[in-house]
């Protein structure tokens, strides 16, 4: 038998496209051959990256691209418009892809596996058209996933109208075992516009029942860390976590990763460094950029700090106070995040609590302050601090921002608890067992392994 030979179709944002980078190399370790699917938008930004410093021939993981039906000035942060470009387009092109990559080589290199992004589950329907075994993988948490699957019930007991409005105000709760949920902090309810919001929450309804065409639901979790989620959808299989693979570079990164905080972290006193990191999407309001500087200044301790270029929603940069002088700071503009959480001398994470920063930081028990900007955050800022007790929040002011006070506050706060730095240690350990020899997630992978081999 020939090599297996997958295609790996991620979701077109960052967040999505590094863990299914991560699974890639996890499927090119257990002997397959990879073929990964960006959007060309996407595809274009990791090329230039990496800044020209790979080769891909004769790489393990091919990438290859698709258009997702915008123009080249089209806004991709419109996610409702992004979405329907892509079910309008996306479908025959990666039909086509398959065919063609199909008719090659006299077909020895036939496509025999499909694993996509729950958000990219409509390519099912082409996996089973053309008799491709295929399955999905959830790169959020994997109550997001009980939660979709559980629109048909929202709705049913008058929580959400049929467009995903919400009836009742309040919180409410899946499964006794599961964080509470509030209907206005919804995946959708975070878009800025009410057409956008039901064009995104009829997408996600569609895509968990695309999803449901397999019986293979594999996800970035463990057991112990969701075990509500995972009872309430005991299809799902906890793989996680999908740790990046030191062998191999990232190939997903969408802006190049600054190592240089790498060397400057080596300088630092161990457990000393706050990392400061919102993932791709956050954009900050000029006046709680400035109280966050102001905050890391008034802390007293070193700190990395992320801040894209685009972190104010526009090419014009943050402007810094004038009081802010950041003399014991690092500030960049995208790191190797795996490689700095794992460095000893990172203290804690203060974080938008996007779930692969979440799995970043509970792998390599760092303690969080918690600053959830949208969408899932809320939920996994919950599981943080209310579920595995690992993290703290924050309190707004009256203005409803969040203070430079605040942050030295909270910071200190957690510092200082001892407790709270211990759970954090014992739940690395629980985490990693999972991927050990014979963890439980190793046997899930394996199961998985098999019958894509079959
Ligand atoms: N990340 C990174 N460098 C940074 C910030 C983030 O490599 O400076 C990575 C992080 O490891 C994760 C992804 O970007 O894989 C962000 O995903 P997450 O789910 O945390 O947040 P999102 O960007 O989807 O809001």
């Amino acid at each position: 038998m020939g090599l297996n030979h997958v295609l790996v179709l991620p979701f077109p944002a960052q967040g999505h496209v590094n863990p299914l980078m991560h699974l890639s190399h996890k499927l090119v370790q257990h002997g397959c051959k990879v073929i990964f699917v960006n959007t060309e938008f996407n595809h274009k930004r990791v090329l230039s990256a990496m800044n020209g410093k790979v080769t891909l021939d004769g790489s393990e993981v091919e990438l290859v691209s698709i258009a997702d039906g915008l123009g080249p000035e089209d806004d991709r942060s419109d996610m409702a418009a992004l979405i329907s470009s892509m079910v309008r387009t996306m479908p025959s092109d990666l039909e086509m892809l398959i065919r063609d990559i199909n008719s090659r080589d006299g077909g020895s290199n036939r496509i025999t596996g499909m694993v996509c992004d729950t958000y990219m589950a409509w390519a099912l329907e082409i996996a089973q058209k053309l008799a491709i075994k295929g399955a999905i993988i959830i790169p959020s948490s994997s109550a997001m996933l009980a939660l979709e699957d559980n629109i048909p019930k929202l709705i049913e007991d008058g929580i959400m109208d049929s467009d995903g409005f919400p009836i009742k105000k309040g919180k409410f709760q899946l499964s006794p075992k599961m964080p509470n949920m509030n209907i206005t902090d919804m995946p959708w309810s975070c878009f800025s516009d009410a057409s956008s919001q039901k064009t995104i929450f009829h997408y996600l309804a569609r895509s968990i029942q695309w999803s449901h065409l397999t019986d293979w639901w594999i996800s970035n979790t463990t057991i112990e860390l969701e075990p509500g989620a995972l009872s309430l959808c005991p299809k799902i299989l906890p793989i996680g976590p999908i740790k990046e693979s030191p062998k191999f570079r990232s190939l997903g990164q969408f802006w190049q990763e600054d190592h240089s905080c790498l060397s400057w972290l080596d300088q630092q006193p161990p457990c000393s460094v706050i990392y400061v990191a919102f993932g791709s999407f956050t954009i900050f309001d000029p006046n709680q950029f400035k109280e966050l500087a102001l905050g890391l200044e008034l802390t007293n301790r070193p700190f990395l700090w992320v801040v894209r270029d685009d972190s104010n929603g526009s090419v014009t940069k943050h402007k810094y106070p004038n009081e802010f002088q950041g003399t014991k700071g690092k500030i960049v503009k995208w790191t190797p995040q795996p490689m700095v959480l794992k460095h000893p001398s990172i203290a804690c994470f203060l974080s938008h609590c996007g779930w692969n920063s979440t799995m970043d930081g509970v792998s390599n028990g760092v303690p969080f302050l918690c600053w959830p900007y949208f969408a899932d955050q809320f939920v996994d800022k919950a599981y943080i601090c209310d579920f595995w007790k690992v993290g703290l929040g924050f309190e707004e002011d009256e203005k409803g921002i969040i203070s430079r006070w605040e942050i030295k506050k909270k910071v200190e706060q957690l510092l200082g608890d001892e407790e709270i730095k211990g759970r954090s240690k014992k739940m690395k350990d629980m985490i990693m067992n999972n991927i050990a020899k014979d963890g439980k997630s190793t046997q899930n992978f394996n199961k998985f392994m098999k019958w894509l081999n079959e």
